[in-house]
């Protein structure tokens, strides 16, 4: 679920996912769809 410039897109409606880090040093972001609200985090695995 990304585009060709990267930035990963809500898998519900397609709209491009704004970011938010939430911890640099644990580099947890959050990801969220301002459309329909979707928020997803990601964590190094
Ligand atoms: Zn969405």
């Amino acid at each position: 679920m990304s585009t060709p410039d990267g930035m990963p897109r809500c898998p519900t409606c397609g709209e491009p996912l704004r970011f938010e880090v939430l911890d640099d040093e644990r580099f947890l972001v959050a990801w969220s769809c301002l459309n329909c609200g979707l928020v997803r985090t990601t964590e190094p695995s």
